[in-house]
């Protein structure tokens, strides 16, 4: 026993040897050090004709246009699923403010002189999924409309973000203009999540802590539904 045990430790230091002086060879060196590299026909291409910080500005300004697109069309089935009137009437509002914003962008793709053109966004495709899969899960339970709000407030916290750079490098970029369409959406977008706090806050929270309570006293009577019931902290 104790001589196969040192025999292992040989071994294992053999090994440990062998993988240093593979990595010490300089080909692997060299494969490394290429990976670290930064592509240098990028900078190139970009370098005179047009600054960089234009050019993700316009990416940017294309990725949030395709993503109030998509919102566009999420909003009224959230307006549809939502059970109060108050998140009903937000969801539509935001809905004719999205139509607006978007305009806004087509305007300051005008004024950057580029057709306005949209690049999937790949973060408000899954955010909308997330929120429609929230919204099957919790169809017909009192925590619904608290589950829309999150899956919203997780939008309006990802355009806020979005608009926030698009406003810092509109300003360093000179385009006043373009600024002050920007600002505007951004604010909109600062509001919708505000009143969607104050409406969680208000009552909707509420109502899916006491839609939890009920759940439990049905359980009690009903011992056979126990594990079918479905609230946020059993999540
Ligand atoms: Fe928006
Ligand atoms: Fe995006
Ligand atoms: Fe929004």
């Amino acid at each position: 026993m104790f001589s196969s045990a040192r025999s292992c430790e040989r071994k294992a230091r053999a090994s440990a040897t062998a993988l240093r002086w593979i990595y010490s060879l300089p080909l692997l060196r060299g494969v490394q050090g290429v990976r670290k590299v930064k592509n240098p026909t990028t900078r190139e291409r970009t370098k005179g004709t047009m600054s960089e910080l234009r050019e993700l500005f316009l990416d940017e300004l294309a990725d949030i246009y395709n993503a109030e697109g998509q919102l566009l069309k999420a909003l009224p089935k959230m307006a549809k699923a939502a059970q109060t009137d108050s998140l009903r009437e937000a969801f539509e509002m935001h809905a004719q403010e999205t139509e607006q914003q978007i305009e806004r962008l087509k305007q300051v793709f005008e004024i950057f002189g580029k057709p306005a053109k949209g690049k999937t966004c790949e973060a408000m495709k899954g955010l909308i999924e997330e929120g429609q899969s929230m919204m099957k899960e919790f169809k017909g339970s009192a925590a619904l409309d608290a589950a829309l709000i999150s899956a919203a407030q997780k939008v309006e916290h990802y355009e806020i973000a979005t608009y926030g750079c698009l406003c810092t490098w509109a300003e360093l970029l000179e385009e006043n203009e373009a600024l002050d369409l920007l600002k505007e959406t951004m604010e909109e977008e600062e509001t919708t999540d505000e009143k969607l706090t104050d409406l969680a806050e208000e009552c909707i929270n509420e109502e899916a802590l006491g839609g939890g309570e009920e759940e439990e006293e049905e359980e009690e009577e009903a011992p056979q539904a126990r594990g079918k019931a479905k609230t946020p902290a059993r999540r």
